[in-house]
């Protein structure tokens, strides 16, 4: 059965205004606002946005809507990459960004609760006080709930983990409004299936997170970053993965292909040498992090590495990071009109030199601009493709690209996403990297817990209805 949009009754928003003490809006630019996120996808506009500011709240916004079957998508910042909060039948927006609070910060035990439209650099700058950090690092000021239901990970994740290690417990609302408290704020638990996980990365599809309690850690010592040049991009992933194995606990190791420095160069007006380049981070003792440094010079000279510059300088560690970070918006700068498809595929590290090769050799015989970044001692790496919004037809052709791609990074035993998630960009290659039957046991679960399939509609798989 074709399902189809669901346009809201004035009696209907009547209703939900009586619900929530935040704003209910059918205003165009608010409209506009929740339609889309940072991907190319073509954004669909909600028939109202909710904004919604206590578990309450969501509880009573999901129990009505599940009654009436009016999908439901939650918004936390709209920065993600795959089509995750369109609102592809309509219905309503939840908006989340009202409920910011920061609840506890127990330095004792290394966890913050929070609300989920808290944001990852609020936290941070309020964490800062205490000694303490939250690690998971995508780059965009996501909220922790959007970067918890999209399983979010990024430049740290190789010291410390991406969000799936450090959500320790949460509390949710069901489509029916049912309100579920899942995990505890211990190092440890073997209670029973683990409900943490399985709505760590459900994108919006099972259950709306109103409550987070995220791991800490103690601000290191001493942070010092560095920068290396290769020859080529095979060079310069081969040395990342040698550090990798070489057991040096890196912080941060990123990969920047020539064309992305050249882009972030004039964005960050920097004079970085516009060669393939790793950036490196260390945290430890004073001692310890010259240590790392001295090790990793000496391995990435045996692949090509030169230029090694290293500092402990604060605000050169800060700029650096900075430009790593501002490369997705670099390239769309230096590229005004253009939209960016991302990909977002991983393999395990001995095919890491091969999956970037292929990717590289594919888009160079493509008639599309791209640039290569890459997490690359978690063996994840982004394509970053630009298209013309105002011509669908590439969109449709960039995607049967990345779509072979992907499928050549499954063949290699990878995945076609490390971080991003499904959304509606990859729903094809989930079944190609799972299998039917595996396809078949989410939808089973879906449908146990959102049996009229409001929430999140027409993502990660096409629902049984
Ligand atoms: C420049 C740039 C760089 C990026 N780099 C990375 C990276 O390195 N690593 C990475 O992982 N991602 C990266 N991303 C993608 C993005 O930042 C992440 O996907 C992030 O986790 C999304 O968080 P958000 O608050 O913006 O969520 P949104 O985009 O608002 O929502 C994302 C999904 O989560 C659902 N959702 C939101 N809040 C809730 C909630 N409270 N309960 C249930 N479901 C909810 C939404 O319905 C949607 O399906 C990048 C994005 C940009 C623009």
């Amino acid at each position: 059965m074709t399902r189809t949009r669901v346009d809201l009754t004035d009696l209907q928003i009547e209703h939900l205004r009586t619900l929530v003490s935040g704003q209910v809006s059918t205003n165009s630019s608010v409209l506009e606002l929740h339609s889309h996120d940072e991907s190319a996808a073509t954004p669909v506009l909600p028939s109202a946005v909710v904004m919604v500011e206590s578990m309450q709240e969501v509880s009573q916004v999901l129990a009505y809507c599940n009654r009436e079957k009016i999908p439901v998508v939650a918004f936390g910042a709209g920065t993600s990459l795959e089509g995750h909060v369109v609102p592809l039948l309509g219905g309503v927006s939840l908006d989340l960004s009202g409920m910011n609070k920061i609840l506890e910060i127990s330095a004792d035990d290394l966890f913050a609760r929070v609300q989920p439209g808290v944001h990852r650099i609020a936290l941070n700058e309020k964490l800062s006080s205490h000694g303490l950090f939250f690690s998971v690092d995508p780059g965009a000021d996501a909220t922790i709930g959007g970067m918890a239901a999209t399983g979010a990970a990024g430049t740290t994740t190789v010291r410390y983990g991406s969000m799936r290690e450090n959500v320790m417990a949460l509390t949710a609302v069901l489509a029916d409004g049912t309100i579920i408290h899942t995990g505890r704020a211990t190092r440890k638990l073997s209670a029973g299936y683990d409900l943490t996980r399985l709505l760590v990365g459900s994108e919006g599809t099972l259950a709306i997170i109103t409550e987070l309690t995220v791991r800490l850690f103690g601000i290191p010592e001493k942070m010092a970053a560095a920068v290396v040049r290769f020859p080529s991009l095979t060079e310069g992933v081969a040395a990342a993965t040698a550090v990798v194995r070489s057991g040096i606990a890196v912080a941060r190791c990123e990969f920047l292909d020539a064309k992305s420095i050249g882009y972030i160069n004039v964005h960050e007006n920097l004079s970085l040498t516009q060669a393939p380049t790793l950036f490196f981070e260390f945290h430890g003792s004073p001692i310890g992090v010259e240590e790392d440094a001295k090790s990793v010079r000496e391995i990435v000279s045996e692949f090509g590495g030169s230029e090694f510059e290293w500092t402990t300088d604060e605000g050169q560690r800060r700029k650096l990071w900075q430009a790593r970070h501002s490369a997705h918006w670099a390239i769309l700068g230096a590229n005004p009109g253009m939209a960016s498809v991302s990909t977002d595929m991983a393999v395990p590290l001995s095919h890491l030199a091969q999956a970037v090769e292929m990717a590289e050799e594919t888009l160079t015989n493509s008639p599309y601009l791209f640039a290569v970044v890459g997490h690359v001692a978690d063996g994840n790496f982004h394509c970053q493709i630009l298209v013309d919004p105002n011509k669908p037809e590439q969109q449709v052709h960039v995607r049967e690209i990345t779509h072979a791609m992907t499928s050549k990074i499954i063949a290699m035993g990878g995945t076609c996403t490390g971080e991003h998630g499904i959304g509606s960009g990859k729903m094809k290659s989930l079944v190609e990297e799972t299998g039917e039957p595996a396809v078949q046991m989410m939808r089973a679960i879906k449908q146990a817990l959102d049996p009229n399939a409001i929430l999140n509609p027409g993502k990660i798989f096409k629902e049984a209805l």
